[in-house]
């Protein structure tokens, strides 16, 4: 059976163990440590004095690479190669992915008093999700490392990012999906990317648990979060981030949380980059979950980070619908070395989030819209101040979730207008008297 290896890529970098430290000489399926059974993280050893000489070139390599029309020069994520592991061109499974708007809000900024915030969607990402940054980085390592068949568990975005990125290596891809929890939409982009779908009468966390014992026994390549590879895709957004940013860092980012891979991976990026000299202090990383489904916010609260309190998920957020989350333990140190905070957002304060972004143009998930939801309590708690800037990660797509939406604006659907000059115009002109 085929077994990832950290070393027969490259040797520029390792992959270590977030608890004990120990550095992984073979690589289990499930990227777990051999010696603790805790996750894994890819470490560069020595980048800073390799890089640091050239760190203020690193920004200009990267935005010259904007112009190229090279597949790994005008990928969001390759482009910064410097930073990730080393492979060859040919193993590169691109389509674009990053390279997503950095959007002022700013009738929102105006409501809450804030002077500068703005949105990073990365619902404009090839499927539609941030899931595709990180999927493209670690089907490169899949596809490096010889195998043809790769796989996840997933409440929906991160299956519709694999099954395209395997179609577009000519892999095969398996998803294991919690039956009757994932939306339509994201189960039909499954399904046309050719992925073979097996809905299970379970959660997500039951799907993953499963996954282990096949992975086990199959030469498949686990795409899930636990695989370190998709934190060096993920983590790329902060590179862009301050790119868009002129390098100038913002105070807050805020990210939804569910498995916590992205707040990790987002919190990985901008330490590394302090850690180069390319900025020289790093934004405070909150993170934001439902109510319903709320570990890190109760880990936190209850236990000051130290362990994790797994819940029985409930929230109409399907994409952060986790309970028991793989990467609490990185999403904490993240809190701890940035300065964030777990917070937790109601269902109503999630939908009104929503709609507030909405007005100003801006689709989104509801996960992503809990970010705009956490973002209000944090001003009203003095936590964020009026005159900080603050950017929130949109993470997936609106047309992700159209059941959402279209219960919530149901009422405004069901009432057809009669085809005629008169009552159209007696409609419109009962608008213009509201404006
Ligand atoms: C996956 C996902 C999340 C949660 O990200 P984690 O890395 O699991 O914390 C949030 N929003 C959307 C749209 C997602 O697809
Ligand atoms: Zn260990």
């Amino acid at each position: 059976m085929k077994i990832a290896s950290a070393n027969s890529q490259s040797t520029t970098h390792l992959l270590r163990c977030v608890k004990c430290g120990t550095v992984q000489e073979d690589v289990s399926p499930m990227f777990r440590c051999g010696r603790c059974s805790e996750l894994l993280e890819v470490v560069y050893p020595g980048f800073e004095d390799r890089l640091r000489n050239d760190a203020a070139n690193l920004k200009q390599v990267w935005q010259q690479r904007r112009l190229s029309s090279a597949p790994e020069d005008s990928s969001g994520v390759w482009r910064f190669r410097e930073l990730l592991p080393q492979v060859e061109p040919q193993h590169v499974v691109t389509m674009g992915e990053g390279n997503t708007p950095l959007v002022s809000l700013q009738k929102t900024a105006r409501a809450l008093g804030l002077h500068h915030l703005l949105i990073k969607h990365q619902g404009m990402n090839p499927t539609g999700s941030f899931k595709d940054t990180g999927i493209s980085a670690a089907i490169t390592m899949a596809k490096a490392e010889g195998f043809s068949c790769v796989c996840c568990a997933s409440t929906g975005n991160t299956s519709a990012s694999v099954a395209a990125y395997a179609a577009r290596g000519g892999m095969k891809s398996v998803v294991l999906l919690p039956s009757g929890q994932v939306t339509t939409g994201k189960l039909a982009q499954a399904l046309e990317y050719g992925a073979h779908v097996l809905q299970l009468q379970t959660d997500f966390d039951g799907c993953l648990r499963l996954l282990e014992q096949l992975v086990q026994k199959l030469p498949i390549y686990l795409l899930n979060s636990l695989n370190p590879y998709r934190l060096e895709g993920q983590k790329t957004v902060a590179f862009e981030l301050m790119e868009q940013l002129n390098w100038q860092v913002p105070d807050h980012v805020i990210v939804p949380g569910g498995n916590l891979g992205n707040s990790s991976a987002l919190g990985k990026g901008f330490l590394e980059l302090r850690d180069l000299g390319l900025i020289a202090s790093v934004p405070r990383i909150s993170v934001i979950q439902a109510a319903g489904a709320n570990p890190l916010v109760r880990s936190m609260r209850e236990t000051g980070g130290k362990d994790l309190i797994p819940v029985n998920p409930e929230t109409r957020a399907t994409a952060i619908r986790i309970g028991s989350p793989a990467s609490w333990r990185k999403a904490v140190a993240v809190l701890k070395n940035t300065g964030g905070v777990a917070e937790d957002v109601s269902e109503d304060e999630i939908a009104a989030a929503k709609a507030d972004l909405g007005a100003e143009g801006i689709g989104c998930e509801p996960a992503s819209a809990a970010t705009l939801a956490g973002l209000k309590k944090l001003v009203r708690s003095g936590f964020v101040k009026c005159d900080e800037t603050v950017v929130l990660v949109l993470t997936g797509h609106m047309l992700k979730d159209i059941d959402y939406v279209a219960q919530m604006h149901g009422p405004r659907l069901a009432q057809p207008v009669e085809a005629n000059a008169a009552t159209v115009l007696s409609a419109l002109e009962k608008i213009y008297a509201k404006s």
